[in-house]
Formats: C-alpha cells, sequence, structure tokens
C-alpha cells in the first residue's frame, strides 16, 4: 500500500484520513497549527447525510451534536421570517469537533504531525485540503462563543448594511456567533465583532452580545481570502475550502468538506493499492467533485449578492415573506 499524505487537517483533511484508515491506506497528515484550536466557522453543519457520516466512519463523533431545526432571518432590527427547516442540521464547536476527529485519526492508525506546514509542489500521493488560499479578498470572517444568550429560533440570521451574522445553537448553553463582514480596515482591536455588528445597523443584536457573556478564548477571526472555486493547479487533487469557498450563508462548507472527502477517500484507495495511476485518481476525483458541487456553487454565488449589496437587501426585505424557503434550501445542498 502506497502512502497517503495530507496537506492540512480541518474537516477535509481529518475526516478523508480517518476514511483511508477504514481502507487500511497508510495516511501521514501535515497540520500547520494544533489542537484543539477554534476556528472561524458557523458551526452549523447542513446537507451532508449520516450516510456519508458513515461512509467516512465519523458518525460517533457527531452524536451529541445540538439538533437545530428551526430558523429565522432579520434585516437590521425587523424580523422577516421564521420557520423550520427542511431538515435538521447539526449544531456543534469545532473545538471539540476536529479535536475529536483528530483523537479517532491517530487511534485509527494514521500519523499527525501538527505544527508541520507542507510547502513545495506536487507529489504522487498528496492530497491539499489546506483550506481557503491566502489571497487579498474584501471580506473579514469572525467569530465568538457565548453563554446566557437566549435565542429566539435554533438558527438565526442577521442581515446588515455590511454583511451577516449567523448565531447557531452548538451546547445546551453556548451560541456560536459568526459573522461575514466586508472589511473596513479602520476597525481592529478586541471588540471587533461588536463593532462590526454596530457598524451594519444591528443595534438590537449588539446589546444582546453585550448582555451575553462573551468565552472570549473562542474569539477568532480570518480575512485574505475570495469565495468561490480557488485556483486550480494542474496535477493537484485539493479538497474542501482548497478546492471551493461556498458564501458561509449557505450553511454548506462544511458538508462540502466532509461530502469531498467521501468522494477522494474510495478513489485514493485505488491509488494506494496500486490499481490506479496518480493522475487517473486526480482526474477521476475532480470530475466528480465538480459535478457534485458545481449547481450549488452557482445557485450560491447569484444569491449571496441578495445579502450583501444595498439592492439586493432591498429586494430581500421586501420578497422574504413570499421566497419558497424549503427550494432555496435544496438547491444550496
Ligand atoms: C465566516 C464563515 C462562516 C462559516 N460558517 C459555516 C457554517 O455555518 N456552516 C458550514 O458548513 N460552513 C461554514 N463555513 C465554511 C467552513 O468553515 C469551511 O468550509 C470548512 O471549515 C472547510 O474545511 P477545510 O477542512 O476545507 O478547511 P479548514 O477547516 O480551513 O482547514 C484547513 C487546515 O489546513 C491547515 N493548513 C493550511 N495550509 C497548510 C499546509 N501547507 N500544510 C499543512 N497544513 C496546512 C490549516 O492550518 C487548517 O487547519 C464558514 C466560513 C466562514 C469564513
Amino acid at each position: 500500500m502506497k502512502t497517503v499524505t495530507i496537506a492540512g487537517g480541518g474537516l477535509a483533511g481529518l475526516s478523508l484520513g480517518i476514511a483511508l484508515r477504514k481502507h487500511g491506506v497508510p495516511v501521514d497528515l501535515h497540520e500547520a497549527g494544533s489542537y484543539p484550536r477554534h476556528r472561524v466557522c458557523g458551526e452549523f453543519i447542513s446537507g451532508v447525510s449520516d450516510e456519508t457520516l458513515r461512509e467516512l466512519g465519523i458518525d460517533g463523533e457527531l452524536k451529541d451534536a445540538e439538533k437545530l431545526q428551526t430558523h429565522a432571518w432579520y434585516r437590521g432590527e425587523n424580523r422577516l421570517y421564521s420557520g423550520r427547516l427542511p431538515v435538521a442540521a447539526r449544531g456543534i464547536s469545532r473545538y471539540r469537533l476536529d479535536e475529536r476527529l483528530h483523537r479517532l485519526l491517530t487511534d485509527t492508525g494514521g500519523r499527525v504531525f501538527t505544527r508541520s506546514r507542507i510547502t513545495g509542489g506536487e507529489k504522487e500521493g498528496r492530497v491539499w485540503c489546506s483550506g481557503r488560499l491566502p489571497q487579498p479578498g474584501d471580506w473579514i470572517g469572525l467569530k465568538c462563543h457565548f453563554d446566557a444568550l437566549p435565542m429566539e429560533s435554533d438558527l438565526e440570521m442577521h442581515v446588515g448594511s455590511n454583511g451577516y451574522v449567523g448565531l447557531a445553537r452548538i451546547a445546551r448553553d453556548t451560541v456560536n456567533v459568526c459573522g461575514l463582514f466586508r472589511l473596513s480596515r479602520e476597525i481592529s482591536g478586541l471588540e471587533i465583532l461588536d463593532r462590526y455588528v454596530e457598524l451594519g445597523g444591528l443595534g438590537t443584536l449588539r446589546n444582546r452580545l453585550r448582555e451575553a457573556v462573551a468565552r472570549e478564548d473562542s474569539r477568532s477571526a480570518i480575512a485574505g481570502f475570495r469565495l468561490g472555486w480557488q485556483a486550480e493547479h494542474p496535477g493537484r487533487l485539493s479538497l474542501g475550502d482548497a478546492r471551493a469557498m461556498i458564501p458561509p450563508f449557505s450553511g454548506n462548507g462544511m458538508s462540502m468538506a466532509l461530502e469531498s472527502a467521501a468522494i477522494a477517500a474510495p478513489i485514493l484507495a485505488s491509488f494506494a493499492r496500486g490499481e490506479l495511476r496518480w493522475d487517473d485518481a486526480i482526474s477521476r476525483a475532480s470530475r466528480t467533485l465538480k459535478s457534485r458541487f458545481s449547481s450549488r456553487m452557482k445557485f450560491a454565488r447569484i444569491l449571496h449578492p441578495f445579502l450583501t449589496s444595498a439592492p439586493g437587501r432591498a429586494f430581500f426585505s421586501t420578497a422574504s415573506r413570499l421566497l419558497p424557503y424549503g427550494a432555496i434550501f435544496h438547491l444550496l445542498r
């Protein structure tokens, strides 16, 4: 059996490693950071099927995730819509989930090297699960966990004039607050989330956050990325965000990371057993990834400006009660 080397230990890399171990493939995973750690993420998992989780061998790690069924949308101070998701989602802290998957991968015989960044180009058997490609971008992502933050629904989405903020329950008494905002270079400091929320005209939300208890150690931020398909390199197999970053409002990025690992695992296992050449493995996986994700990527790209541009938001506010939320939910998955 040939070894598969994974660059990046987020959801795509860890779940791929675990699935490959199920096939008996030797796995070396290099993670530039360490575990456990907080990540900028809405921590709302929606779209990935129970069958895919079982196939990856990680269904047990999500068993105690919060069941998220109700959702509500707000524009500024007004509630535009509330209802039930067609399929319940899962809420779980990435701090906890990534650590669990890291443990499972090492327990099943994968070798994990933390604080180890892979550099250089392509090699047979090397898979890039290294997340967003660092590049100049207009967005900043911010997140923080809060206790004692009463919620009106399991998931709240607040659309402001500079982006949007999602609130998702990730434990009985803990809510993850995560926003995607247009970058304002003059805002910095510890209270950065508070300031972006205020700048977006979300005063009621800001007051709720001020009354709740922030878990300071969970505050995280990312900038320097572009949404959409990421640049492709010939001879490279990339999964998860390294391949495509779907706009976060879709709540489908983690699902795509897991689905892409499930697609690639059996193909890489064939390569490891010597049944498939590396080039053929890459093209087979790439074709399947493209056909699985292209329509949801396209649809998310069309919808994103309805939340992030002034005319789009005006339309969203007017039409919000008439929108077919169920159909939109399925088109984004
Ligand atoms: C603001 C915001 C909110 C979001 N909310 C949601 C949500 O609610 N629901 C949802 O499903 N998705 C959401 N997402 C998307 C989701 O977080 C990502 O799609 C998901 O984390 C992608 O997983 P990944 O494994 O591909 O990448 P990551 O989780 O980013 O992992 C990549 C890993 O690779 C490591 N790495 C990078 N380069 C190297 C290297 N050269 N060598 C070794 N290691 C390396 C990094 O340290 C990192 O740990 C959100 C994203 C943003 C920005």
